[in-house]
């Protein structure tokens, strides 16, 4: 079967809820027909706004650290809870759900996912689906937000430092979103995003510890910088250490990779050149729960009725494309 015959084929047979999928059925499959604009790139400017911020924020966050020994058991335990919560509303909400429609969800669960994801502040659904289809349709090219042929720093952070490329706006703005559009629980986060972001990010991780008696202090600095830092490096590692180093063994011509250390920091997202090769698995990997919480997390939705449809790669194509593309590291088969 060549490229273009897997991408338009879009039948599917349903078992246990698991629908074998062979194609996207939104805006996010590789474009190789795009070509980079010759001549230079235009010179890099600074958001100061957020270099400021995000120094402090790492500096609050290393002083959080500091102040871990004193906590709370229970503070610390919320701190893990608030790091799951906003970690889900990140992989299984904008990146499995929202990005790639990889599976259906009801509203309550839609709503729980939004309010993870306010609660990880890394730019409105909207925003962080339309960057991240650009990221995988225009990969390692200037229309990718985080291009990894840049380097390491600037596909980790440098990219939320300087304004985006002409490339990724011209390109970015020509994307279908109108899934997003759509989903009112999208566009209500949209609009409501900044209070959003105050509540859930800084207010709610803050004051619950006040419950069993912990400083605010320590409630600011912990569940609240220290574990939004800790989610945003995770997330950040997804478009740097898993664009650099590990096997390649679904498609050995592009740069992400299966790296497990960020699998296990990012909830199960570091399978990434399985992800990057199908990107409609709900799973993001062919190993199922195996350092993949997330994929466990959408796993029990679908038991208790709150999500469906759940789209995964059939066998057949999986192994065709490991013989075809892969870098004969392959363990499946
Ligand atoms: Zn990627
Ligand atoms: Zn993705």
């Amino acid at each position: 079967m060549t490229e273009t015959e897997t991408r338009n084929h879009r039948a599917g047979t349903q078992q246990n809820g698991v629908a074998a999928a062979e194609a996207s059925t939104v805006d996010d499959a590789f474009d190789d027909t795009y070509t980079e604009k010759e001549g230079p790139r235009p010179p890099m400017r600074l958001v100061w706004r957020n270099i400021i911020a995000m120094s402090l924020l790492h500096l609050g966050a290393l002083y959080g650290i500091t102040l871990v020994p004193s906590a709370h058991a229970l503070t610390l335990l919320w701190s893990v809870v608030c790091y799951l919560i906003s970690a889900l509303g990140v992989t299984a909400g904008v990146h499995r759900l929202w990005s790639h429609r990889s599976y259906k969800a009801s509203l309550p669960l839609r709503i729980f996912l939004a309010l993870g994801n306010s609660m990880a502040f890394e730019n409105d659904i909207y925003e962080w689906s339309r960057d991240h289809r650009s990221h995988h349709k225009y990969s390692e090219t200037n229309a990718d937000p985080h291009n990894a042929k840049r380097g390491f720093f600037f596909s980790h952070v440098g990219w939320l430092l300087v304004r985006k490329h002409p490339d990724v706006i011209e390109k970015g703005q020509k994307l279908d979103v109108s899934d997003l559009r759509a989903d009112a629980v999208v566009m209500f986060q949209r609009r409501h995003y900044k209070l959003s972001v105050v509540l859930m990010c800084f207010v709610v991780p803050s004051v619950v510890p006040l419950l069993w008696g912990e400083a605010l202090a320590v409630g600011y600095f912990v569940p609240g910088l220290l574990r939004y830092a800790v989610v945003l490096n995770a997330t950040w590692l997804v478009n740097s250490a898993a664009h650099m180093w590990g096997y390649r063994p679904y498609d050995k011509s592009i740069y992400p990779r299966e790296n497990m250390l960020v699998a296990l920091g990012a909830a199960g997202e570091g399978f990434h050149n399985y992800h990057h090769t199908f990107p409609f698995d709900y799973s993001t990997s062919e190993y199922g729960w195996r350092l993949n919480i997330t994929t466990a997390f959408i796993d029990l939705m679908c038991l208790l009725g709150l999500a469906s449809d759940r789209k995964k790669v059939s066998k057949e194509t999986l192994l065709a494309r490991v013989q075809r593309t892969g870098d004969s590291s392959a363990r499946s088969g």
